[in-house]
């Protein structure tokens, strides 16, 4: 496979496969990533491995089954999602600015499902071309595999992450199932770390695996029974975390073992 047909054969996925969500066999059908009304339904650049693929619908990929796509996202946890990026739009678009601390009630469980189903529905690791990854049974990654369980709600905690998040204001899309970040041979106190990365209008979340120590600045700590998350919009701390942390060649740029696993999508 070449590699500028990753992100063309992600958005076709196949008829019939393993859903990325549940690990049934089943008809595949098309996931928007984020939701068609967060401003995903017109012509984007989806780059992966540095090449680009125009889809013009949006960003999608045929990889989860109806059930998932459609009652567990659709219609459930996609609509609180859909709540907060409305209200961070119209915030965005209003030029009257109250306060630049914003604090929203949301349930954070559902947000939680809602963008982890998303990011499993364009996890297709593993071996040779995504049609051939789709038609097989999803390789049981530790991460990954609690994140399945917590969006098909087999648990309601995923206990040995920890979820931070802030304001990301931009329209780029950047989406890492999965990342291992390199040890830095010439300072060992900065740790090897693991973990996934979501960065969607109007929200960032990193996810590190607990037993990495890792202490981060100007984010915040998201906890599952949390209600309500609280958004610093100021601009310039957001254009300062606009490339945090996958932006390779800062302290903190994520050295990716796979850079394929890298999803970058304009709008
Ligand atoms: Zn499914």
């Amino acid at each position: 496979m070449k590699k500028d047909e990753i992100a063309h054969d992600l958005k076709e996925g196949v008829k019939k496969g393993y859903c990325r969500i549940c690990g049934e066999y089943k008809k595949l059908t098309s996931d928007h990533i984020p939701p068609k009304s967060c401003g995903n339904g017109k012509r984007v650049n989806v780059i992966i491995n540095e090449k680009k693929f125009i889809s013009q619908n949006g960003f999608n990929c045929r990889t989860i089954c109806e059930r998932c796509n459609n009652e567990l996202l659709g219609s459930n946890y996609d609509k609180e999602f859909k709540d907060l990026y409305d209200r961070m739009e119209s915030f965005k678009k209003s030029k009257l600015i109250l306060t630049e601390n914003m604090v929203i009630d949301v349930d954070t469980k559902k947000i939680l499902r809602c963008l982890l189903g998303h990011l499993l529905a364009t996890d297709v690791s593993g071996r040779g071309p995504i049609k051939n990854i789709l038609r097989n049974k999803i390789d049981n990654y530790f991460l990954l595999d609690q994140y399945r369980k917590f969006v098909v709600g087999e648990i309601e905690e995923i206990k040995n992450i920890d979820v931070y998040y802030w304001y990301y204001p931009f329209d780029n899309i950047v989406l890492i199932p999965h990342f291992m970040k390199d040890v830095n041979f010439l300072d060992d106190k900065i740790p090897k770390i693991n973990g996934s990365l979501i960065k969607i209008f109007p929200i960032s979340l990193y996810i590190i695996k607990k037993e990495n120590d890792v202490r981060l600045q100007h984010v915040s700590r998201l906890s599952f029974t949390d209600t309500s998350i609280s958004l610093n919009t100021n601009q310039s701390l957001a254009n300062k975390l606009e490339y945090f942390p996958e932006h390779v060649g800062t302290d903190w740029g994520l050295v990716l073992y796979n850079p394929e696993n890298l999803i970058n999508v304009e709008r």
